[in-house]
C-alpha cells in the first residue's frame, strides 16, 4: 500500500524498478546497521543513502540531543541571529580542519555547500570561471550541476551556468592549460570520486593545489562523501596533507537526521567575498544554522570522537579489503578493489550486465530469505534494476556505517562469495 502511494505521488519509475526485482518491501525501521521490513526481518545496509547514516541508522544518543533540543527554548540560528551552537558547531569543524579553515557557512544540503563555494569564489577573486573534474560529482541543483561530470545528469536541463569546464582526473597538465589564462576562480576536486570510488594518483592533489597557488585559483575540496571519518581520517584531505582554501561538508554532519551542510573557508576569503559586493552577505539559506541540525551535527561529532569511529572504519576497512582481496584471488570478475577508509568500490570485469546480474541475484538472496541479513540497495536508473553497482553498473560500491562491526563484515564477504560461485 505504501509502494502504491508513492508510485501516486512520488517517484513512479523507483516503484517500477523495486517491483521488477520482487522488492517491493517497505523498511519499517532501522536500528545501526540494518533496516527491517514489516515482517521484522533485518537487512544490512552497507550503502546508508551514500553515506549519510555513518552513525548506523536513528543513533539514539543524537536523538536524544535533539529531543532535548526540540524542548528547549533556545533561540534558533534562522536567517539573522546568531546562535551559540551554530558557533560551536563551526569550531569543532574548523578544530579537526587545517589551521586557517575556519570560517564557516552552513546550508541545508551538499548542493547548497557547493552553490555557496561557487559564488564565494567568484566573488573573492572576480574571476568568472569554475574547473571540474570529468566523472565528478557535487550535487544536481543547477549551479553544481553544471560542473558535475557525466552528461547522463546533465541531459535535459540546459543550458546549465556559463564558465564552468571540466579537466579529466588526474590530469595536471589540462589544469594547467586552464588555469594559465588566470580567469579561473576555482577548481573543485572530489579528493577521492565517490562515482565509481576512483582514488587519485599519487601526488596529484598536492600538485593541483600547488597550480592553483601558483595561478591565483582558490582550491576547493569536496569533502561531502569523504569527509567525517568515512575514510580512516576526520577528512580525507589529510592522507595529502592538503591546506585548501575550501572545504565542503555535508551528508553524515547530523549523524542521519537533519539536512545540514557546511561551506568552511579561510576569514580572508570570507571577508574579500563580501568586500567586493555592494550588500554585505554573499549566500543565506533560511534553515541553514536552525538549531536542530547544529545539535545534532555536534553531537555527531562527539560521537565519531568518544567511540573511536574513525579508528574503527580504518579496522573495518581492512576486514573488508582482506577479505575481497582473497576473493579476487578465487574469482576472476573481480577486477579491482579500491578503498579508503569504509569507502570502498569492487570493481568487476566488463561485460556491466554480469555485474547488474550479480546485484540482483543478491538482493534476490536477501528477499527469499537465503541471506535475509543483507542487502545494499542503491538505484541505477540506466539499467532499471536496483543494483548495488555503480558507475557503468560494474563498480559495487560500499559505505556502510562507521559503526561496522566484522562479523557485519563478514556476513557481506560470505554473501559475495556464495553469490560470485553462482554467477
Ligand atoms: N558533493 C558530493 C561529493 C556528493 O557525494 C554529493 C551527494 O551525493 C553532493 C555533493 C550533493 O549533496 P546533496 O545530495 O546533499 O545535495
Amino acid at each position: 500500500e505504501t509502494l502504491s502511494l508513492a508510485a501516486r505521488h512520488l517517484d513512479p519509475s523507483l516503484v517500477d524498478v523495486l517491483r521488477i526485482l520482487g522488492f517491493d518491501k517497505e523498511f519499517r525501521s532501522a536500528q545501526g546497521s540494518y533496516l527491517y521490513d514489516e515482517a521484522g526481518h533485518g537487512y544490512l545496509d552497507l550503502h546508508t543513502g551514500e553515506g549519510f547514516a555513518s552513525l548506523g541508522h536513528n543513533h539514539p544518543d543524537v536523538r536524544d540531543v535533539l529531543r532535548a533540543t526540540v524542548d528547549s527554548d533556545l533561540a534558533d540560528g534562522v536567517q539573522m541571529h546568531y546562535s551559540a551552537l551554530a558557533g560551536m558547531l563551526a569550531e569543532a569543524l574548523a578544530q579537526r580542519l587545517p589551521p586557517g579553515l575556519d570560517a564557516v557557512f552552513f546550508a541545508s544540503t551538499g548542493a547548497e555547500a557547493v552553490d555557496s563555494a561557487m559564488k564565494f569564489a567568484r566573488a573573492a577573486t572576480r574571476r568568472p570561471r569554475l574547473i571540474s573534474c570529468d566523472s565528478s560529482f557535487h550535487g544536481v541543483t543547477l549551479g553544481p550541476l553544471s560542473m558535475v561530470g557525466d552528461e547522463f545528469f546533465k541531459e535535459g536541463f540546459g543550458p546549465l551556468l556559463p564558465g564552468c569546464d571540466r579537466v579529466p582526473f588526474g590530469d595536471l597538465a589540462r589544469l594547467e592549460a586552464e588555469l594559465r589564462h588566470k580567469d579561473v576562480a576555482a577548481f573543485f576536486v572530489e579528493p577521492i570520486q565517490g562515482r565509481m570510488v576512483s582514488l587519485p594518483p599519487a601526488g596529484y592533489l598536492q600538485a593541483a593545489q600547488e597550480l592553483c597557488r601558483r595561478y591565483g585559483t582558490l582550491f576547493v575540496v569536496d569533502e561531502i562523501q569523504t569527509g567525517l571519518g568515512r575514510t580512516g581520517r576526520w577528512f580525507a584531505l589529510e592522507h595529502w596533507g592538503l591546506e585548501p582554501d575550501f572545504v565542503l561538508v555535508g551528508k553524515a554532519l547530523s549523524g542521519g537526521y537533519m539536512p545540514v551542510a557546511a561551506m568552511v573557508t579561510r576569514r580572508e576569503i570570507y571577508q574579500k567575498a563580501v568586500g567586493t559586493l555592494e550588500r554585505s552577505y554573499v549566500h543565506q539559506s533560511t534553515y541553514g544554522r536552525n538549531r536542530l541540525s547544529m545539535a545534532a551535527g555536534l553531537a555527531t561529532m562527539r560521537i565519531i570522537e568518544r567511540d573511536r569511529l574513525i579508528e574503527n572504519a580504518a579496522a573495518m576497512s581492512t576486514v573488508l579489503s582482506d577479505g575481497l582481496a582473497e576473493l579476487q584471488g578465487r574469482y576472476d570478475m573481480i577486477r579491482e578493489v579500491r578503498a579508503s577508509g569504509l569507502m570502498i568500490g569492487i570493481e568487476l570485469q566488463p561485460p556491466s550486465s554480469r555485474a547488474a546480474r550479480l546485484s540482483v541475484r543478491m538482493i534476490r538472496m536477501a528477499s527469499e530469505g537465503l541471506f535475509p541479513q543483507l542487502v545494499v540497495i542503491p538505484l541505477h536508473r540506466d539499467h532499471r534494476v536496483i543494483t548495488m553497482a555503480a558507475g557503468k553498473n560494474d563498480v559495487i560500491k560500499l559505505l556502510p556505517p562507521l559503526t561496522l562491526s566484522e562479523p557485519e563484515a563478514r556476513t557481506f564477504l560470505g554473501a559475495l562469495d556464495v553469490v560470485l560461485a553462482d554467477c
